[in-house]
């Protein structure tokens, strides 16, 4: 882990947004921007609004946090319209680039799509290829822009648009939540597995799809259901339309309960709050300290700790008190100030921490370097002993389907045991949740969860080392979000 850019956590590629609704058809820009605003902790690189009024498409996109992108006067200067796309990004370092942000536009003679997706396609190199030899040419580097071609091809022949992208789908492999104009129809798309999460609501006479039901509620629109996976949604004036088909295994990504979603959106009716505090209550369960106060590594560990300090009896506190103002940008310190560097996001408060047992509540630890400078921390500000609890497995392989998890030689718990970890971070005690109590917390059956960068059960057949392979060579292409 590393402060130098958010918590060192893991990053969730992207969201996606999208809205059809005659009735808001003026005000369509500015709502899109709100589920924009809701879907920011899911990608902070860029931002992009498309409006179509089903004829004409205008969109703006650009680097930067979605209130950066966008003001007054450019969501005013989006034109009016009925259909709506919106997304926000986060790529992989070196492929940050403005080409990239979403969302993408894909078309060849009268059939034109803009497409927003969050996902990653582990086929895309040899999707490219065949897409190239069905004579696309390729000037974005992101996989979204295979799956707009895709779909793109399959339009070409005629078919309804649910047809058609159904007919796209059978060419992806890989993770994708997909939100897509397609003249005057608004499509959601979520491949067979459902890693990434999508959600439709009900608002004034139209629909939305957003990444997440946070997204939904911020511009009062009503929770319909999840686009199931393998499902294609096609809205228009006749309202909504399913097209459905075979799951081989459904395998939703156990980190969006763990760390990525926002606390108050909703997977299958329950809040993933819910989950996180129950994980806190089985952690507390699991691997008991003796302590005088638990205290959260904010944000990420705060509902986890509640939770621990629930089932626990041991009084909860805020012990690290953080700079919410620490952006990614931030000049960093120099490594003779390499404290600084933690101090500027996360400053201990004595009052709480000095002479005490402190038990530290955290999501995840990925490469450990964080751990370890916040234990430092936690002992220079005077605790007695700290005991650092993780409210989910060790991380022991990497992500394909959509996440930025690094390579296994960097992931801490890949390569060292529970206890030499401890050492490396020097806590007093250390231990982590099972895997078996991560998932009853969810709620969820075990099968129908991916869980593979912590038991390395990986959904797709064969996604291991063959397709890191095809991403460090073949596949230049950058994660489509
Ligand atoms: S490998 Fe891990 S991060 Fe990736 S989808 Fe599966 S559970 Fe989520």
């Amino acid at each position: 882990m590393d402060y130098q850019d958010t918590e060192g956590k893991p990053k969730e590629a992207c969201g996606v947004f999208g809205l059809y609704s005659r009735e808001l058809a003026g005000e369509l820009a500015q709502r899109t921007y709100f589920g924009l605003y809701a879907l920011q902790h899911r990608g902070q690189e860029s931002a992009g609004i498309a409006i179509s009024d089903g004829e004409r498409t205008t969109a703006m996109r650009d680097m930067g946090l979605v209130s950066q992108v966008f003001d007054g006067p450019r969501l005013a200067a989006l034109e009016a319209g009925h259909l709506a796309l919106g997304h926000v990004r986060y790529s992989t370092t070196g492929s940050a680039s403005w080409e990239n942000a979403q969302p993408e536009f894909g078309g060849r003679g009268d059939v034109n799509v803009a497409v927003a997706h969050n996902g990653n396609l582990v086929n895309a190199g040899t999707l490219r290829d065949s897409l190239a030899e069905d004579g696309f040419r390729f000037y974005s580097t992101s996989d979204t822009t295979y799956i707009a071609a895709a779909a793109v091809r399959e339009l070409e022949r005629g078919l309804s648009v649910g047809e058609a992208v159904r007919g796209a789908m059978r060419r992806f492999e890989g993770a994708y939540s997909v939100a897509m104009i397609f003249r005057d129809k608004l499509v959601a798309f979520r491949d067979p597995h459902g890693f990434r999460p999508l959600s439709i609501g009900e608002v004034d006479g139209g629909y939305a799809v957003s990444s997440e039901t946070c997204g939904l509620d911020i511009i009062g629109a009503r929770f319909l259901r999840d686009v199931e996976p393998g499902e294609v949604v096609v809205i228009d004036d006749e309202g909504l339309m399913s097209y459905r088909a075979e799951t081989p295994r459904r395998a939703l990504c156990v980190f969006e309960y763990v760390y990525f979603a926002r606390p108050d959106s909703r997977f299958d009716g329950r809040e993933v709050a819910d989950s996180r505090h129950r994980m806190g209550e089985l952690l507390a369960e699991e691997a008991p300290a003796e302590a005088d106060v638990i205290i959260p590594v904010p944000d990420s560990g705060m509902m986890a700790a509640i939770g621990y300090s629930k089932r626990s009896g041991i009084p909860y506190a805020e012990g690290l008190i953080k700079n919410r103002y620490v952006g990614r940008t931030f000049i960093q310190p120099t490594d003779g100030m390499r404290q600084l560097g933690i101090r500027l996001k996360l400053n201990p408060l004595p009052s709480v921490i000095e002479g005490n047992r402190v038990v530290v509540v955290d999501d995840s630890i990925v490469r450990g370097n964080t751990s370890r400078k916040l234990v430092e921390l936690l002992f220079e500000a005077g605790a007695a002993e700290v005991h650092f609890r993780v409210s989910s497995p060790p991380i022991k392989g990497p992500c394909y389907y959509g996440i930025d998890m690094d390579s296994p030689d960097q992931l801490v718990g890949a390569n060292m045991s529970v206890e030499e970890i401890r050492v490396q971070i020097g806590a007093t005690t250390l231990a982590y949740l099972s895997t078996d109590a991560m998932v009853a917390a969810t709620q969820q059956r075990k099968d129908r969860l991916c869980r593979a960068c912590f038991d390395g059960d990986y959904p797709i057949t064969g996604t291991t080392s063959k397709f890191a392979l095809e991403n460090k060579t073949h596949y230049v292409a950058t994660r489509g979000g």
